[in-house]
This record gives C-alpha cells, sequence and structure tokens, in this order.
C-alpha cells in the first residue's frame, strides 16, 4: 500500500502547464454557443444589478426628498413625466423591467453553462478512459486502481463543477467590482475611495488565503487516492478479509487511511473557515466607515479638510447599498480562488494522464497482419521490466505454423514474459519478435493481437451473463457460442446452470467454479479462432478430470493453428511438437518430450517428481530454487 508520500502523480505532475488554460482551450471551443450566450449573459446582468441602488438614490433625491432634479441618463427631459405620480410609476415600471430581465439573464447564463459543463464532463470522462485504455501495461503494473479510478470519478466530476459557471461568476464579480467602483467614482470620487478603501485588503487576505491552502489541498488529493486504493482494494479481497477474520485489522487500516484524509482535508478546512468570517468582518468595518463619512457629511458638511462639495442623503444610501452589493462579488471571489486551487490540482491530474507517453507507440505506417500463418520467431530477445532486473535473456526460437509448444520452467523463469512480448504489451530491449517473419513493431497492434488467443492463469470475466463474456464484443449467433464451448468442453456445465447461458457470472466471474471461469475464457478465445493460440497455465485450476477434458478438445483445436501452451503439469505438453525449458530467463534445454528425457537434465528432473518416480527434487536442484527464491 502506499504511504502518504506516495501520490503517484505528485511528480509527473510538475511539468503540467497552465492546465486550466489547456482545459479551456481543448473544450471550450467545441460548445461555442452556450459558451457565448453564457458569457453575454453573465457580462449584462451584473450590470442590471446596479441599477437598483441607482434607481433607490434616483427616487429618494429626485422624487422623496427633491434635493436634485429627477432625471434619467441619456433620456431628454421632455421625454420624463412632469407630475410626481408619473415619476413614481416610471420608476417602479423601471425597477420591474430590470428584474425581468435579471430573471431572463440569470436562466440563459444557467442554462449556457450547465449545457457545456455537462457535455464537457462527459468528453473528458471518456477521453481520459480512452486515453488510459491506450496505454502500456507497465503503467497499470504501478498504479492503483482506485487511483485511476478516483481520476476517473472524483477529478472529473470536479471539473464539471469548475465547468458550470466558474468563468461566468468571475466576469460576473469583474462587472460588479468595474461597475460599482466606476458609478461610485463618477458620483463623488471622494466618498468612493473611502468606500473601496477595504478592497485591497480583501485582495491581499485572499491571496495569503490561496498561498496558504494550496499545499494543503494537494495533501488531501493524495490521502484521498490512498483511501480509494485501500477501500477498492479490501472490497475486492473481500473473501481473503473474511477468511482470515481479518476485519477488525482492515478495519483499522481503512480507519487510518480515512483519518490521514480527514486530517489532510481539515488542515486545508479550517483556512477556508476563517477566511469568510474575515471577509466579513472587513466588509463590515467597511460598511460602518462609508455611514460614518457619509453620514457625517450630510449632517455637517465634509468631514475632513481635504474633503469637498455636498453630499445627498440618496448618494449615501446608494453608497452603503454598494458596499454591502460588492461584499458578495468580494468573498465570492475568495472561494472561486480556493476553489479554483482545488480545480487545478484536478485538472494537473488529468493531463498527466493526457502527456502520459504511450510506451508502446504504433509505427504510422504500420501494416495491418493479414492472412497469418503462425510462424513465430524470437531473434535473440532479451527484455527486462522498466526498473526491473532483465528477466529474459538472449532468447531465439522459432516456430512453425501449425506447430504446438510447451513452455517449462520454475515460477519466475520467464514464460509468462516471453507471451507478453509476442502479443507486445511489452517490447523487447534487445532483438526482434516476429510474426510470420514480419517485427511485430511494423503492424499494427490491432490485427497482431487479433491474430494471437491468450488464455490467461487467471481469466478474467466481466460483470455479466456467460453468454456477454463468450461474445464479449463479437455479433455472433448462439450456434457459434455454442460450438465454441462445446470445444472448450464447457457446454455441459452451462446447460446444467439454472439460467443456462444467461447465468450472471457476479464480479469478476465469482459465482463460478475457477475451472468453469477458465473453460469460458478458453471457449472466448476459441470464438475468435486465433491463428495463434497462448494458454498460459490455462488448465492450472480445473481438476484432473477436467483437464483430460480440455486437454482433449485443446489436442484437435491446437492441431492447425501455432500454440503456446505454459504448463506446470508437465502431462500437458508432454503431446507438444517441442519444449521449450526455461531457468532465469534463458532457454536451457529445448527438443521433444522423450529426447529431453534422455537428456537427464531441468526437464527430465521435473518430469521425475511429477510422475513420482524421484521422492524428492535433487539436492542441488533444491539449493538453486532456494536460492532463488532469496534473491
Ligand atoms: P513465469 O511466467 O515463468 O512464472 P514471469 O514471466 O511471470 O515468470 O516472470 C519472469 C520475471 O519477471 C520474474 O522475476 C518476475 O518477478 C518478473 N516480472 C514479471 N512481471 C513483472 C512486472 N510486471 N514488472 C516487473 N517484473 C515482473
Ligand atoms: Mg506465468
Amino acid at each position: 500500500m502506499p504511504d502518504e508520500e506516495d501520490d503517484i502523480f505528485s511528480d509527473e505532475r510538475e511539468d503540467i502547464e497552465k492546465p486550466m488554460s489547456r482545459l479551456l482551450g481543448k473544450y471550450a471551443r467545441r460548445y461555442p454557443k452556450p459558451v457565448c450566450i453564457a458569457l453575454a449573459a453573465n457580462m449584462v446582468s451584473p450590470l442590471l444589478g446596479l441599477a437598483p441602488a441607482w434607481l433607490l438614490a434616483l427616487a429618494i433625491d429626485g422624487l422623496f426628498t427633491e434635493s436634485t432634479p429627477y432625471r434619467l441618463p441619456l433620456v431628454p427631459v421632455e421625454m420624463l413625466p412632469e407630475t410626481t405620480p408619473g415619476k413614481m410609476l416610471l420608476t417602479v415600471g423601471l425597477f420591474v423591467s430590470v428584474y425581468l430581465l435579471t430573471t431572463i439573464l440569470t436562466w440563459l447564463g444557467s442554462w449556457g453553462w450547465a449545457v457545456f459543463a455537462e457535455n464537457v464532463q462527459h468528453d473528458l470522462r471518456t477521453d481520459v478512459y480512452d486515453k488510459m485504455q491506450g496505454l502500456g501495461m507497465e503503467f497499470y503494473s504501478d498504479r492503483q486502481t482506485g487511483e485511476l479510478m478516483s481520476v476517473l470519478s472524483s477529478d472529473v466530476n470536479r471539473l464539471e463543477g469548475f465547468l458550470n459557471g466558474w468563468l461566468g461568476q468571475l466576469l460576473n464579480i469583474l462587472v460588479q467590482v468595474v461597475g460599482i467602483s466606476a458609478i461610485m467614482l463618477g458620483t463623488n470620487w471622494q466618498l468612493a475611495l473611502v468606500a473601496l478603501l477595504p478592497a485591497p485588503l480583501l485582495t491581499l487576505v485572499s491571496y495569503f488565503f490561496v498561498k496558504k491552502v494550496r499545499p494543503m489541498y494537494r495533501e488531501a488529493r493524495g490521502t484521498f487516492g490512498d483511501l480509494a486504493s485501500r477501500l477498492e482494494n479490501n472490497l475486492s479481497g473481500i473473501q481473503v478479509v473474511k477468511s482470515f477474520t481479518n476485519e477488525p485489522f482492515e478495519s483499522t487500516r481503512v480507519e487510518g487511511a480515512s483519518q490521514k484524509h480527514m486530517d489532510a482535508r481539515w488542515g486545508a478546512r479550517r483556512w477556508g473557515i476563517r477566511f469568510g468570517p474575515l471577509l466579513t468582518l472587513i466588509n463590515g468595518l467597511g460598511f460602518a466607515l462609508v455611514f460614518l463619512v457619509g453620514g457625517w457629511w450630510v449632517l455637517f458638511g465634509p468631514p475632513l479638510e481635504m474633503f469637498s462639495g455636498t453630499v445627498t442623503v440618496g448618494t449615501v444610501v446608494m453608497f452603503l447599498q454598494y458596499t454591502r452589493q460588492i461584499q458578495g462579488p468580494m468573498t465570492q471571489a475568495g472561494q472561486l480562488l480556493n476553489n479554483f486551487e482545488r480545480v487545478k490540482a484536478s485538472a494537473e491530474r488529468v493531463f498527466v494522464l493526457f502527456d502520459y507517453p504511450v510506451s508502446i507507440p504504433e509505427d504510422p505506417d504500420a501494416n495491418e497482419l493479414t492472412d497469418v500463418d503462425g510462424t513465430v520467431e524470437f531473434d535473440d530477445v532479451s527484455f527486462s521490466y522498466p526498473d526491473g532486473e532483465e528477466a529474459l535473456t538472449d532468447v531465439s526460437f522459432t516456430v512453425d505454423a501449425g506447430e504446438t509448444v510447451g513452455l517449462v520452467g520454475p515460477t519466475g523463469s520467464g514464460k509468462s514474459t516471453l507471451m507478453k512480448l509476442l502479443l507486445r504489451f511489452y517490447d523487447v530491449s534487445e532483438g526482434e519478435v516476429a510474426v510470420d517473419g514480419i517485427d511485430v513493431r511494423d503492424v499494427t497492434l490491432r490485427s497482431l493481437r487479433a491474430s494471437i488467443g491468450y488464455v490467461s492463469q487467471e481469466p478474467f470475466l466481466f460483470t455479466g451473463t456467460i453468454r456477454e463474456n463468450i461474445a464479449y464484443g463479437l455479433n455472433v449467433t448462439d450456434d457459434e457460442i455454442q460450438s465454441a464451448t462445446e470445444r472448450a468442453n464447457a457446454h455441459g456445465f452451462i446447460t446444467d446452470l439454472e439460467d443456462g447461458y444467461d447465468t450472471e457470472v457476479g464480479q469478476r466471474g465469482d459465482r463460478l467454479s475457477g475451472g468453469q471461469r477458465q473453460r469460458i475464457a478458453i471457449a472466448r478465445v476459441l470464438l475468435r479462432d486465433p491463428e495463434i493460440l497462448i494458454l498460459d497455465e490455462a488448465t492450472s485450476h480445473v481438476d484432473n478430470e477436467t483437464e483430460v477434458l480440455i486437454q482433449q478438445s485443446l489436442n484437435e483445436l491446437t492441431a492447425d493453428r501455432t500454440t503456446f501452451s505454459i504448463a506446470h503439469r508437465l502431462s500437458t505438453v508432454r503431446e507438444a511438437d517441442r519444449i521449450l525449458v526455461l531457468e532465469d530467463g534463458e532457454i536451457v534445454e529445448r527438443g521433444p518430450h522423450e529426447e529431453l528425457l534422455s537428456t537427464n537434465g531441468l526437464y527430465a528432473n521435473l518430469w521425475r517428481v511429477q510422475v513420482g518416480e524421484l521422492g524428492s527434487l535433487p539436492e542441488t536442484f533444491l539449493e538453486e530454487a532456494a536460492a532463488r527464491d532469496r534473491a
């Protein structure tokens, strides 16, 4: 399990530049219409929001106290009503129009951002998944499924939340702040300076706040990944947990991971909680200041030497209104910045994936591998796993089309690795792997893998019915499925099940036995009729009787296609045309069964142990095995 330091994305994230502008650049242009409508609405509606306070001042000064004449900007005096009731009604009409328009604009803004955000979320999720799916196997071997799931779910969701109006809110705030400042400065610049005094303070507070919480949110993200992996692991391994009655142990581990996550979140939230009230306090003091200076001015004239002129009641009321009105956007700005930091971390994680190098690149000029005969050639192949020691050394062999090759050797000797190179899950470090004489790096991955059927040691079934698992994406008839299951000796047990082919296999096939899963996996491969077949300990999970059954059918099946059969039970490879014996990544013996027996080497020893001719392996072999284990 990763510890708290081990956020797998942390070092890689450094290179991600401007993830937010990249995100918007990549996706915003796909949906120009809703984005433009929403932006326009977010631009106009805060301007309308400035109107009520201004109208109130107009009503107080031009209507109630009549200290200044009733005037509207840009409207000629002749067009204004002359009577007081007329002016009153006009003012009411203006108020109503402003609110009506604001309603429509708010609706447009929400609609535009929602359409945009939902679409981008969908695109992003599918793009990230497609990218992940295309990454090499080494990517998966050093990553936790929970970690990857959290990118696909919580990071993508968080970006949706951001896209849903973040830009609009920012624009809204900017327009409001600029608009309010402009009106106040235009009305009475001296009083405006007093009213705007707290603004820089707010910016300062926000700035230091963001600086403080940025690393805290990073940490919280990392601990969430660990927690998610822990949960995912435990729930999928629930059978092991229960059989070892390790519930208390696991509870403690989950609690530990959750506690770490909570501590990290609390560290960041504590600051968020302090931030809001501090802003309110600053704004409250600003409000009192405007009331003091403005009120004094109305009652006793300019309160300070440097102030001059008169101030009306309407102006003071308008300024007080605006001072309160600007508090919202300012507080929001802080929250938006806060949010931005969290979202940025998510965007970085998404772009780490997008930028992740594809380790098995496809040559742009790659040809389709067609009409495969099934010759396989390994020419001086050496291979090391990324940051691992050498798993294969100078392996050379040629397999003719239709030949059956047995691969045997102790655990860890490189049998599976050999097959992964043939499937091009990894590329060789040295040498060449060729199918039909063509280097596997020169053909498309799709055509290469389509010509190879692979039944692994741990067959994976997807949640769904047996039929769906066998067809697995192919559009095939029931007859075709049945013919495959008959050849895999699976038809019998399937029809014995209550729901037959429509039986739900459960998560990862856990409602079936290992042998049943294995046979379904074999049928799935047979349905595709590949020219090359790889059976990687394909019969390791079945009992002896079933193995004999499968073996019989496999013998027919393998007759006309190139087959690699990895077996720990040597009886299964006895009939192979040729056997390659691997030890420590090297081919140490090769030849048919009888010949290998007569050479009295590793194979002969393994064989005698299995058929019981030898009570145990020779001393030297056991010592070697023990040494390998220690290494
Ligand atoms: P076999 O199938 O013969 O039991 P493998 O081919 O699976 O052996 O493994 C050969 C060697 O490569 C072993 O030492 C094993 O530890 C190592 N190995 C296998 N898979 C990986 C991997 N994904 N990353 C790093 N090393 C690996
Ligand atoms: Mg293996």
